[in-house]
């Protein structure tokens, strides 16, 4: 199996991004599975640390990892938005990939100096693992929200290069034009997320790193075709599928109601995330469903 380093340089290369999907159990986890094993397509599957609460760091890394040696299947682990070194050092040692190592709330100086101390003690667990760091705003909660988040500070090239060289990171999460979750009016087609193509492309030629787009349910598909050209790596989608989750559960407990076997009502959930993650691996990566 390729390691993730190799699947995102490759993803650099031929002008894609890897869908990175968040799940919360096993539904989840084979709905993203099965889309992009059906698809050919790597994938990375991402718990954050509310998520990792609830499944079990071990847990993950565990199916995660049955999966691989049953499919032998490019399919990655990431520590999503990890906001201490304690619980960013639990999943390390567990077999994580990639740690999103989230200190953006703070001050730039701040987060500069415990993204770097997180990256030597991270990198002395594993030596392969890839750290991703953040800078800007890009909003927290993958939920429903009243109303979109506006006028958050987008990521400079400058402060972009001066963290990624201050920090040693693998991967930079800038802020450019994406905040987590969906409001109402994006969930009614009213509304969309817009992305800044030309600073994406600036902070690519800037740092020369691997980028993640946080936060991307809702926004316009062609911005996210394009911010893959300008030099997006990987995408991360949860409120979407979290949506589906919900509405596909509401729809089939509606529609049987004297049903009470788990594996026969949960299938439909299964089934509407896996349409969310194909048609975004399509969109990420070119390829036909
Ligand atoms: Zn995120």
């Amino acid at each position: 199996m390729k390691k993730l380093r190799e699947a995102l340089d490759e993803a650099r290369q031929n002008k894609f991004a890897i869908g990175h999907f968040n799940i919360s159990d096993w539904v989840g986890l084979k709905a993203v599975f099965e889309s992009a094993h059906e698809m050919g397509l790597p994938v990375i599957v991402g718990l954050s640390e509310g998520e990792r609460a609830f499944v079990g760091v071990h847990v993950a890394a565990a199916a995660v990892q049955a999966l691989r040696n049953e499919y032998n299947e490019s399919i990655f682990l990431n520590a999503d938005h990890t906001h201490s070194l304690s619980s960013a050092q639990e999943a390390a040692r567990a077999g994580f990939d990639s740690i999103v190592f989230d200190r953006s709330e703070l001050p730039f100086a701040q987060n500069v100096s415990e993204t770097k101390i997180a990256v030597k003690a991270l990198k002395e667990i594993n030596p392969l693992i890839l750290v991703e760091g953040e800078i800007g705003q890009i909003g927290t909660g993958s939920e429903i929200h009243e109303e979109a988040l506006q006028g958050l500070k987008l990521t400079t090239p400058d402060e972009a290069k001066e963290f990624v060289a201050a920090t040693g990171i693998d991967i930079l999460a800038p802020a450019v034009g994406t905040t987590h979750g969906l409001s109402w009016k994006m969930i009614k087609g009213e509304e969309q997320k817009r992305l800044n193509i030309d600073r994406i492309a600036e902070i690519s030629k800037a740092t020369g790193l691997f980028l993640t787009l946080h936060g991307a349910s809702g926004t316009n598909d062609e911005d996210m075709k394009r911010a893959t050209q300008a030099g997006i790596t990987e995408i991360h989608i949860n409120t979407e599928l979290r949506l589906a989750w919900r509405r596909s559960l509401e729809t089939a407990f509606a529609k049987e109601r004297d049903q009470v076997v788990p594996y026969k009502l949960l299938p439909a959930a299964v089934s509407a995330m896996k349409k969310v993650v194909s048609s975004r691996l399509s969109l990420f990566s070119g390829r036909q469903i």
